[in-house]
Formats: structure tokens, sequence, C-alpha cells
């Protein structure tokens, strides 16, 4: 037992919460599409909204407004992930990231294993 209740620190949920986030970045199509950029803007916007820290949601919600998504691209999409979390990290007071080294940090989900008749079992296109 971890002797805490259950509950989870703010600490906790936020670097689970990035390390989704970059990987989802990470794994965004080259090209989406529509219905893929919508998908996407939508996952962001509801962020805004259900992050389970209501100051947080909030303060992450005025900078989405300031800075929208990029979602044109995989490239364009995981760096402004990259600046949204720098955004963060520089209102709490820790290191901001390199930009340019996004794609090595943050390179998607470990797969070993092809999904069965075809296609691979951790890319979306
Ligand atoms: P994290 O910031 O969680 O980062 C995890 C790892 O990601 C780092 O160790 C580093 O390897 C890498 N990384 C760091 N910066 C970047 C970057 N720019 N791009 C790519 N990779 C990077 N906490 C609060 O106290 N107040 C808030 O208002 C708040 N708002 C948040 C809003 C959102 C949407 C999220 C997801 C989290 C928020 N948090 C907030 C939590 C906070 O951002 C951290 O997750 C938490 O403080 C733990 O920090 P950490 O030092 O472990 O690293």
């Amino acid at each position: 037992s971890r002797g805490d209740g259950g509950l989870v620190s703010r600490e906790e949920v936020g670097r689970a919460t990035w390390t989704f986030l970059h990987t989802l970045a990470a794994q965004y199509p080259d090209k989406p599409s529509r219905q893929q950029q919508q998908d996407a803007r939508n996952l962001v916007d509801i962020l805004t909204r259900m992050y389970p820290c209501g100051e947080c949601a909030r303060h992450f919600g005025e900078v989405v407004r300031a800075h929208p998504p990029q979602l044109a691209s995989r490239a364009a999409f995981s760096l402004w992930m990259c600046e949204v979390h720098n955004t963060v990290n520089r209102r709490l007071d820790k290191p901001v990231f390199n930009c340019a080294l996004v794609e090595s940090r943050w390179a998607g989900i470990e797969c070993e294993d092809e999904a069965e008749g075809g296609g691979s079992a951790c890319s979306l296109d």
C-alpha cells in the first residue's frame, strides 16, 4: 500500500499526462485527416475543462487560447505540445526544454509486435 489513501499528487498526474500527450503527439500522423485534426483539437479542448486539477485546467485554457493547437502535421503538433509544456514550465519555475530535442525525448510507444493480419500494433497511419 502507498499509505496515501489513494490520492495522487499534482506532480504525479502532471508527469503521467505529459507522457500521454507527448507520446500521442509523437504518433500523430504526418498527414492527418480532417477527422484526426478534429480529434486532437477536441482532446486538447476537453483537457482545458476536465484536467483533474481545476487551477491547472483554467491556466492551460488561457495558454491554449493564446497559442491554439498546430495540427497540420506530426512535427507541428509535437512542437506545439513542447511549447505549451514550456509555458507551464515557466509558470512553475521549471527549466525550459529545448524543443529541437522533443522528437528524441518522446519517440512514441515501444512496439515490438506487429498486429495480427498486417499493420502495426502501435502506429496510427
Ligand atoms: P514534467 O513537467 O511533468 O515533465 C515530464 C518530463 O517531460 C520531464 O522530466 C522532461 O523530460 C520532459 N519535458 C519537460 N519539458 C518538456 C517540454 N517542454 N517538451 C517536451 N518534454 C518536456 N502543475 C501545477 O502545479 N500547476 C499548474 O497550473 C499545472 N498545470 C498543468 C497543466 C497541464 C496541461 C499538465 C499536463 C500539467 C500541469 N501541471 C501543473 C503539472 C506540471 O506541469 C508537472 O507535470 C509537474 O509539476 C511534475 O513536473 P516534473 O518536473 O516531474 O516534469
